[in-house]
């Protein structure tokens, strides 16, 4: 299956991306992870667009992309987390690749920016925690993996704004493009409850 996870920062689409992939035994491919783990010359300039809450741009976008789905594992399917931002990116995912189907994840603005403020991440495998809601068992520790959890530089009140006023001006128009093959989910309704709504509707 060819899925698409999309709604704004903090929708949970991340946390429920990872839980479905497990599920269904097909890789997870965030493109902001992918952007955080591209080494050498060109990370000063992607951290100067992700630090203001800026999109990269769409060609280098895309390049980095189709060199992950190169890899094997996304023979039988992916969740795609982050892509596509805008008309173009989803127009360029046309001609790689064909999706079966987008997963809208929705959630109110302040409850968005509130989950923003309080995120904190693992930097070593990518697991997600709440200082208030979901917190990890030893402060600031990843349950998982036992390593020092970090705060996105990108979370700021600022940064985060501007990635919404973003989601609403380019992504949402996005899910006109996939008209038919969206399916919608409340994101404030518990993690387990939406993972099982998701499952449902995917009929999986
Ligand atoms: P995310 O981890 O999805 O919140 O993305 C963090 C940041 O990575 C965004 O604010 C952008 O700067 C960049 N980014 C992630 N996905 C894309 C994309 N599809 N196109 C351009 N920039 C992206």
């Amino acid at each position: 299956m060819r899925l698409l996870f999309m709604g704004p920062q903090a929708s949970g689409k991340g946390t429920q991306a990872k839980i479905i992939s497990k599920k269904l035994e097909i890789p997870h491919i965030s493109t902001g992870d992918l952007l955080r783990n591209v080494e050498g010359e060109l990370k000063e300039e992607i951290d100067s667009y992700m630090n203001q809450g800026m999109l990269y741009p769409d060609e280098g976008m895309i390049r980095i992309l189709k060199e992950r789905f190169k890899e094997d594992d996304t023979d039988n399917g992916f969740i795609l987390d982050g892509f596509p931002r805008n008309l173009k990116q989803a127009e360029m995912l046309d001609e790689i690749t064909e999706i079966d189907k987008v997963v809208e994840i929705h959630v109110d603005e302040e409850r968005t920016i509130q989950r923003i403020l309080n995120r904190l991440n693992c930097p070593n495998c990518g697991a997600l925690f709440n200082a208030v809601k979901h917190k990890p068992k030893v402060e600031n520790i990843c349950d998982d993996c036992g390593s020092g959890l970090i705060k996105r530089k990108d979370d700021t009140e600022e940064a985060i704004r501007k990635r919404l006023e973003i989601y609403e001006r380019d992504t949402k128009p996005v899910l006109e493009h996939y008209k038919g093959r969206v399916v919608r989910v409340d994101g404030g309704i518990g993690i387990k409850n939406v993972t099982e709504a998701i499952l449902e509707k995917l009929k999986v």
